[in-house]
C-alpha cells in the first residue's frame, strides 16, 4: 500500500504511541492490554479525525475548496477537529450539528466540543434529531457558492474512501510499531460509529495479511446495520487503493450490545469504564465513544472472551473534550463536596 501516491497534509503528531496499560490488565485478571493513543494527535485536544482530515483536506485544497462544511452531533469531536484543521489553513468552516440525544443541559450544549469549536471561530448550527444533514449541507454549500465562496462537503465522521485512507495509514503504523517491540497483535478493539476508523483498519490489517482481527464496538447502529456499511465502506477504500477484494466479509466484525439507550446517552458500562480508566491509567475516555468501546470490551474480557496471554490493542479514538459537556453523568463518581473551607 503505496499512501503517499495520494493529497495529504500534515495536520496530527504521528506516529502516536503505542503503550501498554499495566495496572489495567491487572485488574481485570489479563489479557495484556494495550493502547494505541489516538488521542494524542495533537489537533487541538486530539483524536481520530485528525488522520481522515489529512487526507480529507488535502482534497478541498487541491478542488480550490476555501470554506469546509461538515455535520455531527452536538458533542461531535469530529466536528471540533474539522474546525482546527481549517483554522491552520485559513479555511471558512461551518458546522452544521444534529440535536441527537435531545439534552438540555447547558454543559451539553454550550461546553466542551461546542465551546472548542466556537473558540477556533467555526459558526454552529443546531438541527432537530431526525434532520436530513445531507441535505442540510447541501443548502449551506449553495449559500456559501451564492455569497462567491468555494465550499467543500465533508461527510459526517469523515467517513468516506478519502478519509479512511487515515486508518488504513493507523494499522501500518500499530503493525510498524508492533515489530519493533516484538509485540504479537491478537486483536484490535476501537469504538466504530461512521465506520471510516473500522473500514481503514480491517483494510490496512487485511490488505498487508497481517491476521490481526479487528472488532468494533458500536456507538449507535444494530449490528448488522453496523457491519453493512464498515463492509461497503472498507469495499471503496480497497479499491481506492487498487486492492479490490482485499477485504473479506467476515473480516468485518462489530459488537453493537454496548449502544445502551442510544446514541450519546451516557450507560452505566460507559461510566464504569471511564471511571476506571482514568484511575488505574491516568487515560481520559470520551462519554459517547471510546468509553462505550472500553465498556465492550471490559464486559467482554470479564465474559472470557480473550484467551488470558493473548495481547488487544485498544485503539483510543480520543473524545475527551466531550466529557466536559457530559459532567452530569458522572457526580456519582467523584470524591465528597470540594472542601472550600479555606477560601469563605
Ligand atoms: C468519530 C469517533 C469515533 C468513531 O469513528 P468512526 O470512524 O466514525 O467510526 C470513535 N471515537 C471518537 C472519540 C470519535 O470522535
Amino acid at each position: 500500500m503505496h499512501l503517499s501516491k495520494f493529497p495529504r497534509i500534515r495536520l496530527g503528531h504521528f506516529d502516536t504511541p503505542l503503550e501498554a496499560m499495566p495496572r489495567l490488565s491487572k485488574l481485570l485478571g489479563g489479557p495484556n492490554l494495550f493502547i494505541k493513543r489516538d488521542d494524542c494527535t495533537g489537533l487541538a485536544s486530539g483524536g481520530n479525525k485528525t488522520r481522515k482530515l489529512e487526507f480529507l483536506i488535502a482534497d478541498a485544497l487541491e478542488k480550490g475548496a476555501d470554506t469546509v462544511i461538515t455535520q455531527g452531533a452536538t458533542q461531535s469531536n469530529h466536528a471540533r477537529q474539522t474546525a482546527a484543521a481549517a483554522a491552520r489553513l485559513g479555511m471558512r468552516c461551518i458546522l452544521l450539528l444534529e440535536d441527537r440525544t435531545g439534552s438540555r443541559d447547558p454543559s451539553y450544549l454550550h461546553s466542551g466540543n461546542v465551546f472548542l469549536e466556537r473558540l477556533m471561530g467555526a459558526p454552529t448550527r443546531i438541527y432537530a434529531g431526525g434532520t436530513d444533514m445531507n441535505d442540510a449541507m447541501r443548502v449551506v454549500a449553495e449559500e456559501v457558492r451564492a455569497g462567491g465562496g468555494k465550499p467543500y462537503i465533508i461527510p459526517g465522521g469523515g467517513s468516506n474512501a478519502i478519509g479512511a485512507l487515515g486508518y488504513v495509514n493507523c494499522a501500518l503504523e500499530i503493525l510498524t510499531q508492533a515489530n519493533q517491540q516484538s509485540l504479537v497483535v491478537h486483536h484490535v478493539v476501537h469504538a466504530t460509529g461512521s465506520a471510516g476508523t473500522q473500514a481503514g483498519l480491517v483494510t490496512g490489517f487485511e490488505g498487508s495479511r497481517s491476521g490481526i482481527d479487528v472488532l468494533g464496538i458500536g456507538v449507535r447502529a444494530p449490528r448488522e446495520a453496523q457491519e453493512q456499511s464498515v463492509f461497503k465502506l472498507a469495499c471503496e477504500t480497497a479499491e481506492y487503493l487498487d486492492m479490490q477484494g482485499a477485504v473479506a466479509r467476515e473480516r468485518v466484525v462489530a459488537n453493537c450490545d454496548y449502544v445502551g439507550d442510544g446514541y450519546g446517552i451516557p450507560s452505566a458500562g460507559m461510566v464504569e469504564a471511564v471511571t476506571m480508566l482514568a484511575r488505574t491509567e491516568g487515560i481520559l475516555l470520551d462519554p459517547v465513544y471510546s468509553g462505550k468501546g472500553m465498556a465492550g470490551l471490559i464486559d467482554l474480557i470479564r465474559k472470557g472472551h480473550f484467551k488470558p496471554d493473548e495481547n488487544v490493542v485498544f485503539v483510543h479514538t480520543g473524545g475527551s473534550a466531550a466529557l466536559f459537556g457530559y459532567m452530569s453523568a458522572f457526580h456519582a463518581q467523584l470524591p465528597d463536596e470540594i472542601d472550600t473551607r479555606n477560601i469563605r
